[in-house]
């Protein structure tokens, strides 16, 4: 993800205008009321929400199954404040012996679940749908379980994320805890799982999620468009467009599909930014090895949402980027680039827990920074960094040292996004390299993206590849630079101080 600039002012904006209504807060009371009778019906301990212990989202994700594969069937209205129809259909192994199987799941009226094709019961518990199977589920055993649900697009009240509500449509932002406010799954990144997306929508529509098309059917006044990853994928990273849209083919380095969906109307104005996405791709190759998807594209958005998001094979990018004039071109192309970067950075490699985001944002912002140095923008890496110095010691006051950013407050729509795990983590790798030096930089960066590939990785699993690669413990200098309340001298730098905020504003 990346806040922008203009983020905060868009935001107060986007509130403004964002109907709120008290619908979903009687949807929410109807599941509990629902889930008070069924619970009495199940014999036992009440249901209560589970999570895989994320420091950062206690209640994300749940112990006792490893997701293979989702399989979500989308039916789309038209009117893009109805509630979407919807069936789930989760494959995967139980790690442990299970009479009840959480999922979660916040923002849809379940209907119906079904367990290896035997009707279930089931009950709302915080943000999870708690399913009592009728026989318990004996460990490493292959379950499915489905659920017909509803899936709101209109927001919560203060629980923002999941479905995006475009003029023409919906998109996906579910970065970092919202995919389970679009469809009911294990929402977390350590559990990545093939994805089968289908979408019926009424003609004239066009439907795209990640991955390639396998199926457009036309019947009567629908179509329904079927999407498959070939890569595992967390489901903070998944991406359904539904719209008036476009989509534009063009041919990546050797032979990569690199496919485009913005709003038809807006296809001349946006291609001279889109068209550059070939280079991009060629030049991010060139730093970090091959591409690691199937294909790759540009989803614009009309709306306003004052972040990009790098939704797996198809990054998220609201319209503004690209139409507001006061941008630079070196300022737009890196922040293409920067999405881009993650799909190496926190999309093939995912974070094993929230507290490894240093490793995606640190990442995709130190492409971000390198490109827009090669593109002539105003300021040289290192001296984006010897800012980025100057302002560490107060991002770590507020957002907590990289390595272990504060949680989420709630009501603050920033959550875990703050500087600190921006430039504030661009700035540990700056040390890195200056520690490490520039060659075993390069290969640590090459030696990571192959040896996670397609799977979730930690701050101690990049910790011990760095000394490996280096030939030295690092473990002292990544404890100092990651977890440290001040931050550490930069190494080569000496003279490097923290700068006072009057002094950093005068500049
Ligand atoms: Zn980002």
């Amino acid at each position: 993800m990346l806040l922008s600039p203009r983020a905060q002012a868009h935001r107060d904006g986007a509130d403004t205008r964002r109907p709120r209504t008290a619908r979903s807060r009687g949807l929410a009371s109807a599941l509990l009321a629902s889930a008070v009778s069924v619970c009495l019906v199940a014999a036992g301990a009440p249901p209560t929400p589970l999570g895989v212990g994320d420091r950062l989202f206690p209640h994300l994700g749940n112990p006792g199954y490893d997701v293979a594969s989702y399989d979500l069937a989308l039916t789309y209205s038209g009117n893009n404040t109805k509630p979407l129809q919807a069936v789930t259909t989760i494959d995967g192994w139980t790690t442990a012996t299970l009479d009840r199987i959480n999922l979660d799941f916040a923002h849809g009226d379940v209907q119906s679940v079904e367990v290896d094709g035997e009707a279930a019961d089931f009950a709302t518990a915080g943000e999870d749908l708690v399913i009592t199977p009728a026989d318990p589920l004996p460990r490493g055993d292959w379950m499915r379980v489905t659920v017909r649900h509803t899936s709101d697009p209109v927001s919560a009240e203060g629980r923002d994320g999941g479905w995006l509500r475009t003029a023409d449509g919906l998109a996906m932002a579910n970065q970092a805890d919202a995919a389970h406010l679009v469809f009911p799954c294990n929402d977390h990144p350590s559990d990545k799982a093939m994805f089968t997306v289908r979408v019926t929508a009424p003609n004239g529509y066009t439907a795209v999620a990640n991955g390639l098309p396998t199926d457009v059917d036309r019947a009567g006044r629908a179509t329904t468009w079927t999407y498959r990853t070939l890569h595992p994928m967390a489901t903070e990273l998944a991406q359904v467009s539904i719209g008036r849209s476009a989509v534009l083919r063009r041919e990546g380095p050797h032979g990569l599909p690199v496919r485009d969906v913005v709003p038809t109307k807006d296809r001349e104005v946006l291609e001279p930014w889109l068209k550059k996405t070939p280079d991009q791709i060629a030049w991010m190759e060139s730093k970090v090895g091959p591409y690691p998807f199937e294909t790759y594209g540009v989803l614009v958005a009309d709306t306003v949402t004052g972040f990009e998001l790098e939704t797996q094979t198809l990054s998220l990018f609201e319209k503004g980027l690209f139409t507001e004039p006061a941008y630079p071109e070196w300022y737009v192309e890196s922040i293409m680039v920067h999405e881009l970067a993650h799909q190496w950075f926190g999309n093939s490699v995912s974070p094993r827990t929230w507290s490894d985001l240093w490793l995606n944002e640190g990442h995709a912002t130190w492409y971000e920074a390198l490109y827009a140095q090669e593109r002539k923008a105003e300021r040289t890496l290192e001296a984006r960094m010897k800012a980025a110095y100057g302002a560490s010691d107060r991002w770590r006051t507020a957002g907590g040292p990289p390595g272990a950013p504060k949680p989420p407050a709630s009501g603050q729509k920033i959550g875990i996004f703050r500087a600190n795990v921006y430039d504030g983590a661009a700035l540990v790798l700056f040390a890195l390299r200056e520690e490490i030096g520039e060659e075993a930089f390069d290969r640590l960066e090459r030696t990571w993206l192959t040896d996670h590939r397609d799977a979730s990785a930690s701050t101690a699993d990049f910790v011990r590849l760095a000394g490996q690669v280096a030939g030295r413990d690092l473990g002292s200098f990544f404890q100092h630079w990651l977890y440290d309340e001040k931050t550490p001298p930069m190494p080569g730098h000496p003279e490097w101080k923290p700068v006072a905020p009057a002094v950093e504003a005068a500049e």
